[in-house]
């Protein structure tokens, strides 16, 4: 299976407008992309990225407003943690003091320090301060300098109760290697290597089983090139025995899903054509994006949303 690295990863929030004002004004990032959610399209699906919408970089969510949130558990992807310059962890922490911000203590975690960060729907982030070489550019944003901003993704934790079936699927079957093991968490690498292509498996049969509402992960997208790649990897995680969905088209690339045996559900998406397929770089985010087969519903459906400004 040719994987890349990670592609987007997508959470549940509740207030969409809370949603985009933390994620743009407090961390810094671009709203790169306005859509809805094709399965509700009465409910948006927002995306937060680089400059560029760039796979690797992408946290997306389905706001419902008002709704309960979820528990953190078992089954789920756990935390989601990006990559920022080593030294730029003290900048983050007076920001977000000020901000008013929840965190928690600096951790260490293999050769880095991790900055805990909960959003507003208590959305587990982790700004790990790197002494990797990651070369992606940040977002210019207003007040977070160029050298403390966030690069992208720098990994996935995977919270289960046993290692052993998702570390097979993950070497065995998706190109994964095993990198580094501390304690109950075990890391991989893809392709090659790096910030943006990590997965952590947490392994704590402590943890209560996760439950889907605000405030949780509800599926990982890892990369692939192309449709051709993309159908070599449907063949393999098909031959593994493991139900996978056929291809669906998302507009901003193809997608295949399935559930890893911890769990949590999983996606392939190619990197093409990416989200200036309906708006240029420039101005993305600013329109409605929609796919096709609604796009005869567009006033109904802008009329129904909530405004976001
Ligand atoms: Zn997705």
């Amino acid at each position: 299976m040719h994987l890349l690295g990670l592609h987007h990863i997508t959470a549940i929030a509740s207030d969409p407008r809370q949603n985009l004002a933390f994620y743009t004004q407090v961390l810094g990032l671009r709203f790169v992309k306005k859509s809805v959610n094709q399965d509700d399209p009465g409910t948006y699906h927002l995306y937060y990225g680089d400059y560029a919408g760039s796979p690797g970089t992408v946290l997306t969510f389905f706001p419902w407003m008002g709704l309960r949130r979820g528990r953190p558990g078992h089954g789920q992807a756990y935390a989601t943690a990006y990559s920022v310059p080593s030294g730029s962890l003290s900048f983050w922490q007076e920001r977000l003091a000020r901000l008013g911000v929840p965190t928690a203590p600096i951790e260490s975690r293999f050769a880095d320090e991790v900055l805990p960060v909960f959003d507003p729907d208590g959305l587990r982030l982790e700004l790990i301060a790197t002494a990797e070489t990651d070369p992606r550019l940040p977002a210019p944003a207003k007040d977070v300098p160029a050298a403390s901003a966030i690069r992208g993704f720098h990994s996935s934790t995977l919270g289960l109760l046993e290692a052993g079936p998702t570390m097979s699927l993950l070497v065995d079957t998706m190109g994964y290697r095993q990198l580094a093991q501390a304690g109950s968490r075990t890391r991989f690498a893809v392709a090659t290597g790096g910030p943006g292509t990590y997965v952590d498996l947490l392994t704590d049969p402590a943890l209560p089983r996760g439950l889907n509402g605000a405030g949780t992960i509800h599926h990982v997208a890892f990369r692939t090139p192309n449709d051709a790649a993309q159908a070599t990897a449907h063949r393999e995680v098909a031959r593994r025995g493991l139900s996978i969905s056929p291809v669906i088209d998302r507009a901003y690339f193809k997608s295949i899903y399935y559930r890893e045996p911890g769990g949590v559900l999983f996606e392939i998406a190619t990197d093409q054509p990416g989200f200036t397929i309906d708006e240029p770089v420039e101005s993305l985010g600013s329109k409605l994006g929609l796919p096709p087969h609604l796009e005869p519903h567009r006033a109904e459906i802008e009329a129904a949303l909530p405004k976001l400004a």
